[in-house]
């Protein structure tokens, strides 16, 4: 019947009100209250330093490489004492979807996330971050791991001339 048929359907979604009007609100009242995030949450992505507060990135480029939406993009360059690094390194944060894949594929832990999630802008442009905006002056989630200490390329001395360390190759020797 279609009166009991209404009868039925009228009651139930005011029980679903009245069960909720007593249960612990669950909404934040951001931006007043922060939302508590969890301890892996990935958001804006930071370059960080060695212990010894060089720059960690080695500018491999395996970061960009593994970036499935193409947003990160640098220039290598090498120190006088055979140390590679990025001259400019810049990442698209209107581009990227905060996957973390580029910090799984650096090998020196430089490209590292943060749970900071607040750096929406209305305009896309001020989402391109510059070297500047994302060295950070510490070594984020490891404080101990240093590249070079573990390669030791050409950086506590001149390529070649480390103990137990062939002379670099020639490259162009071994052209015909
Ligand atoms: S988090 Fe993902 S999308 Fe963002 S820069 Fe890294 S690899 Fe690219
Ligand atoms: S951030 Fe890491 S993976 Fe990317 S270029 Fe630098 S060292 Fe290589």
């Amino acid at each position: 019947m279609p009166l009991l048929r209404d009868i039925k359907g009228f009651f139930p979604p005011f029980w679903v009100t009245f069960r909720n009007m007593f249960r612990k609100p669950v909404t934040v009242q951001y931006p007043e209250q922060m939302p508590e995030l969890p301890e892996r949450y990935r958001a804006r992505l930071v370059l960080t330093r060695d212990p010894d507060g060089e720059e960690r990135c080695v500018a491999c480029h395996l970061c960009s490489g593994a970036c499935p939406v193409d947003c990160i993009s640098m220039q290598a360059a090498e120190a006088e004492d055979g140390r590679r690094y990025a001259s400019w390194f810049r990442i698209n944060f209107a581009r990227c979807i905060f996957c973390g894949l580029c910090t799984e594929a650096c090998p020196t832990l430089a490209i590292q996330v943060t749970s900071d999630f607040e750096i929406s802008k209305r305009d896309p442009l001020k989402l391109v971050y510059e070297k500047d905006d994302l060295l950070v002056d510490h070594c984020g989630h490891n404080d101990e791991y240093s590249f070079y200490r573990q390669a030791g390329i050409g950086v506590a001395a001149p390529r070649g001339t480390n103990p137990s360390e062939s002379a670099p190759v020639d490259v162009k020797d071994l052209l015909p």
